[in-house]
């Protein structure tokens, strides 16, 4: 890996931003010195260097909550680092996925790709559960067949909205959700469709 272009601070380390990969959201930040980059580089699991301990940090060596490196990206002028990542687990050591979970000011929605991936869980978390009361749950009690004939419906609603200039994103949200419980009920995570879409966007 080539490491000229890292400008490392006066006591040797760049600071490392980690984010998913699948959904984009920011995970955490952290430091990194040149051996937590060449390791990183060289194994595919995020490496950092504690300040707090002062030592080589494998993140997840003790809690299990690895990070498998997809991609290492340095920004404009050299001075911080982009781990893009797989998450097994938590990136916060309080349990939270992501460290940033302390809002200090605005709400910003969720955009489309971390919305869906929400959604994507906790339909999954649903046909699991079946509790009562769920809309979704009650898609999966009625069975593969009905699930996929609610797409069907919700994408004529969704041409009709289209048509008559009406609630199309309203439509839209329908048709997405629907989508997504399809894939869950055939096993089709929507990351595989992702793929797919990057491919043929390549
Ligand atoms: P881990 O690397 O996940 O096995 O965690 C080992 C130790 O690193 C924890 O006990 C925390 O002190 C620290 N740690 C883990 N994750 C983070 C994080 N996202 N930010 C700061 N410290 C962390
Ligand atoms: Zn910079
Ligand atoms: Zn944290």
């Amino acid at each position: 890996m080539k490491l000229e272009g890292v400008k490392f601070d006066g006591r040797g380390l760049v600071p490392v931003v980690a984010q998913d990969a699948r959904t984009g959201e920011v995970l955490m930040l952290a430091y990194a010195d040149r051996a937590a980059l060449e390791r990183t580089a060289a194994t595919g699991e995020a490496h950092y260097y504690s300040r707090s301990r002062g030592e080589l940090w494998h993140k997840g060596a003790t809690s299990g909550n690895t990070q498998r490196v997809v991609e290492m990206r340095l920004d404009c002028d050299g001075d911080a680092v982009l781990y893009r990542v797989e998450p097994r687990g938590p990136a916060c050591h309080t349990g939270a996925r992501s460290c940033f979970f302390t809002r200090l000011a605005g709400e910003g929605a969720a955009g489309l790709g971390e919305m869906l991936a929400r959604l994507s869980r906790v339909i999954s978390e649903r046909r699991r559960a079946l509790p009562e009361g769920s809309y979704t749950a009650e898609l999966f009690r009625g069975g593969s067949g009905r699930i996929a004939q609610k797409v069907g419906e919700e994408a004529v609603e969704t041409v009709v909205a289209a048509l008559e200039g009406e609630r199309l994103e309203e439509e839209a949200a329908d048709l997405l959700y629907h989508l997504l419980v399809l894939l869950e009920d055939r096993g089709v995570s929507p990351d595989e469709v992702a793929r797919v879409l990057d491919e043929r966007h390549r």
